[in-house]
């Protein structure tokens, strides 16, 4: 059995901004085999056929369409990489997960929260998706880095949780304590400063590095079991400079995946 399944989900319908997100997985792709890289993550692990199976982009009619696409992917997988889509498919991915895994710790990376209730109206919005995994019982634990949007509804829902924010403010990477479950990570490439990810929806200076997001991911322990890139809009991407950074992302959030 190849260790990693991909799947990319071309959705966007939950944007509350602006549409782009669902034109981004074939993109990041041809960006990766575009002959720029080679295709060894920097942990010396080369993200080669025989290790992966790319089951390609699927596009979702319905937003549950996102849970059964991962379900079915789960059955001969058990690690699945995703594509997004905006940041709305990572419940259904997650609900997916949650009936193979008991256990599941996230690392979610982002500027935002999203722990909105709802957001204009819809409980399903990207501005909601951890709300809803936590509502569920989903995750163990929810630990978010990147996070400069606070406000008082989703400082009251963080506490409600019991979620562990590491705002850009206080940001101590060491401060982060070793997760205990399998991991799934969720990175929404605004928690990255616009300066090194300008295609996204939304611009939220005083991000997270480059380097910083990819020691993050180096630097866990834990098995990971999933894991989704999010919210790239080639509509806003310059000299496709957040193509190529989510490429290199992917390699090294598939390298880590590999390991052992
Ligand atoms: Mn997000
Ligand atoms: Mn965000």
């Amino acid at each position: 059995m190849k260790k990693v399944t991909i799947q990319g989900i071309c959705y966007d319908k939950k944007s509350s901004f602006q549409q782009g997100p669902a034109l981004a997985p074939p993109l990041i792709r041809q960006a990766l085999h575009s002959g720029s890289m080679n295709l060894f993550a920097e942990n010396g692990i080369e993200i080669n056929e025989s290790l992966i199976l790319d089951k390609g982009d699927f596009t979702a009619e319905n937003y549950f369409d996102i849970e059964k696409i991962t379900a079915k992917h789960l059955e001969t997988s058990d690690h699945i990489f995703t594509l997004g889509g905006d940041h709305s498919i990572t419940f259904p991915i997650l609900k997916a997960f949650r009936n193979k895994y008991s256990k599941i710790d996230i690392l979610h990376i982002d500027a935002h929260a999203d722990l909105y209730h709802e957001y204009e109206g819809d409980p399903y919005s990207h501005a909601c998706p951890f709300a809803r995994i936590m509502e569920e019982g989903i995750a163990q634990r929810l630990v978010q880095v990147g996070i400069r949007t606070l406000n008082t509804h989703q400082q009251e829902q963080a506490i409600k949780y019991g979620v562990e924010v590491h705002t850009m403010q206080q940001l101590n990477l060491t401060n982060i304590s070793a997760f205990n479950n399998p991991l799934y990570i969720s990175l929404d490439l605004d928690g990255l400063d616009p300066a090194y990810a300008p295609g996204v929806s939304h611009h939220e200076p005083g991000g997270l590095s480059s380097r910083q997001v990819i020691d993050l991911i180096q630097s866990q322990q834990n098995p990971i079991i999933g894991a989704d890139i999010v919210e790239y809009n080639p509509n806003r991407d310059n000299q496709q400079m957040t193509a190529f950074l989510a490429a290199k992302l992917m390699k090294e959030l598939l390298g880590k995946m590999l390991e052992k």
